[in-house]
């Protein structure tokens, strides 16, 4: 018998110290540089008073909690009938938090924990987002209806930035050559390209860095908060916040503050060709974008929910896309599971000795 324990008891110990099975990686087709959600202090100057509101209690009234509800309002988590926006935590915000939470990846618990403080202070999209339900899987969405592009495949799209509506900071060249590479991220994946106009009236997509209120029922709040915001198709509307400082090369602008033109250019695009926010937090069509961070490349989750709306481009290959370790598409065992797969490989092993 001593041999037989002993032997079992090395293969139990054995696959107890297996390590756990990784999760599906690989391959970044579109370019080598890797999307990092960096969370940061943020001095976020429109949001940064929420900070306050930190571990409020279900119940508690604190003045100017009615500004929280009206964030959660504007961004698709509170019906304007849920609740006449008084300063108190009640049920309805509770469960504002609660599908927040959710679509945003984090844990969901409906209270003012570190996470979702932190998380609503990061600066963001103007889109409203789309809250997904408890307990469904998370991954791209779409807007009501599903909007899209149509026309011939292979289609073309033109393009242009505003002669009047940019950056006097940045030279317009250097800001139309990171719009070409934003387009191209996209490009790559779907059978749609993109052609910059001289014609800006005449565009399919109409880019402009706009101030403040600017006409389309959507204001930009200044430094932070909203970075900027883009309608879905056929609008081809594709605004950015010219109060930012917008950053062409993080390296050199040295600002706290500095946005990243190029990841939030890439983001908007997803909006025009129809994707609304994703709940993978990794993925570029996710709402929020710390200051500081670059975020170009697709993910598996943007690249299945865009080519969903327009198929792929013949000359990719979604196998040479890297799946992101952390975007829960891979098959992956849980510690679960792998208690299971132990217990199965014990029992085969018992079977064999007796
Ligand atoms: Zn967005
Ligand atoms: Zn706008």
């Amino acid at each position: 018998m001593f041999p037989f324990f002993s032997y079992v008891s090395f293969l139990l110990l054995f696959l107890l110290l297996l390590p756990s099975v990784p999760e599906a990686r690989t391959i970044r087709a579109i370019a080598p540089e890797v999307a990092t959600v960096t969370r940061v202090d943020v001095d976020n100057y429109t949001w940064s008073g929420f900070q306050r509101f930190l571990d409020v209690q279900k119940g508690s009234k604190v003045d100017g909690m009615s500004k929280l509800k009206e964030y959660l309002h504007r961004f698709g988590y509170l019906q304007l009938n849920d609740t006449n926006f008084t300063d108190i935590f009640d049920t309805h915000f509770e469960s504002a938090l609660t599908r927040y939470q959710s679509k945003l990846g984090l844990p969901v618990s409906g209270k003012l924990d570190s996470s979702t403080v932190s998380q609503i202070m990061v600066p963001r999209c103007g889109v409203s987002d789309t809250p997904s339900k408890l307990h469904v899987r998370k991954n791209y969405a779409f807007f009501p209806g599903q909007p899209r592009w149509t026309g011939l495949t292979p289609m073309t799209l033109t393009y242009a930035l505003s002669p009047t509506d940019s950056l006097s900071y940045l030279d317009r060249t250097d800001i139309r050559n990171v719009l070409q590479r934003a387009f191209s991220h996209w490009a790559t994946v779907i059978p749609l390209s993109f052609t910059e106009s001289k014609a800006y009236r005449m565009a399919d997509i109409k880019v402009g860095f706009y101030n403040g209120d600017h006409g389309d029922g959507e204001p930009f709040d200044g430094v932070l908060g909203v970075l900027g915001h883009a309608f879905s198709p056929q609008s081809g509307r594709f605004h950015l916040d010219a109060a930012e400082t917008w950053a062409i090369d993080l390296g050199s602008e040295k600002s706290r503050d500095a946005v990243d033109l190029e990841s939030v250019m890439t983001h908007e695009i997803g909006h025009v060709l129809g994707l609304a926010h994703s709940s993978v937090q990794e993925a570029v069509m996710y709402p929020s974008l710390s200051p500081r961070t670059k975020k170009v490349n697709l993910r598996y989750d943007d690249v299945k929910g865009v080519q969903a709306l327009y198929g792929s481009n013949p000359n990719f290959k979604m196998n040479s896309l890297l799946v992101s370790e952390t975007s829960n598409q891979g098959f992956v065992l849980s510690p679960i599971s792998n208690k299971w797969v132990t217990a199965i490989l014990l029992i085969l092993c018992l079977f064999r000795y007796y």
